[in-house]
């Protein structure tokens, strides 16, 4: 058998009020999958009761932690259990984000920015779609140069929203002036295979976008974005091919807030079904 060397790096707990199972069972799934780990990666509790509907309160980031210090515990030599966080970025967050960051020893961090949030929408909605779109890429742009992440979340899933004015070709310039920001800020993109199941069905992002992040030497991250046990490493091999089609040779992923990256080939034979 070949040497377990993935992890899935984007996953959620019941915490959040919209993933069921709890972490042991995605660890189940993760040793089926031939995964080395899970990365939980819920989503960050806010201030001023910020989409509270679908995340945990500030007061329940210790039960978080413990339950993932638990899971790991009953884990131990079998599938690595890691503290990480998918946080909610938006213009006003980061100092909020940087205390947050530093109550745990998290070994990855992403950087999402939400725009199907109702909250967000009301902020940053003006009735026009194609700068609400645009307005995502510079919000993106902005999350990579906070320096507090580690790889944007599914960065193209503001097309879901007013997908029918989605048009990748038209705001590809934007998209350029965004990656060229990022790409200066030294951060990583993911790559997110729950795409495939929203309003808009395929991987975020979109393979002209991929292209353009190969170009520049961004790193990609992969993700399935799980909400639910059986979802862990769903469609990794198809991601992993997606990325080599696009120019890609290698995959990324962190531990220790550390980047390695990974031969794809070696990814790929890595999995089990
Ligand atoms: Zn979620
Ligand atoms: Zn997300």
């Amino acid at each position: 058998m070949s040497q377990r060397l993935l992890y899935e790096s984007h996953m959620h707990t019941p915490l959040c009020k919209h993933a069921e199972g709890l972490p042991g069972e995605y660890a189940a799934r993760a040793e089926q999958r031939g995964l080395k780990g899970i990365i939980v990666t819920c989503h960050s509790p806010m201030p001023d009761h910020f989409s509270e509907s679908v995340r945990m309160r500030p007061d329940q980031f210790n039960e978080y932690l413990a339950l993932i210090a638990k899971t790991a515990d009953e884990w131990r030599g079998r599938v690595e259990v890691l503290p990480g966080m998918e946080s909610d970025y938006f213009p006003g967050m980061e100092s909020w984000l940087e205390k947050l960051h530093q109550r745990a020893p998290f070994h990855y961090i992403l950087g999402s920015v939400h725009p199907q949030i109702k909250e967000y929408a009301a902020k940053y909605f003006n009735g026009d779609w194609h700068e609400f779109h645009k307005g995502y890429y510079n919000q993106l742009a902005l999350a990579a140069e906070t320096g507090l992440f580690d790889s944007l979340a599914h960065p193209d899933i503001v097309k879901n929203q007013g997908s029918e004015f989605w048009n990748v070709d038209t705001l590809m310039p934007d998209i350029c002036r965004a990656l060229d920001r990022i790409a200066k800020a030294g951060i990583a993109m993911e790559l997110n295979t729950s795409g495939l199941l929203k309003v808009v069905k395929e991987m975020n992002p979109t393979p002209a976008i991929i292209r353009e992040i190969q170009k520049r030497g961004i790193p990609m991250t992969l993700g399935a974005d799980a909400h639910e046990p059986r979802r862990v490493a769903d469609k990794y091999e198809e991601g992993l091919r997606l990325l080599q089609d696009c120019g890609f040779n290698k995959v990324s992923l962190f531990l220790n807030r550390q980047r390695q990256d990974i031969a794809i080939s070696d990814a790929l034979a890595s999995l089990r079904h």
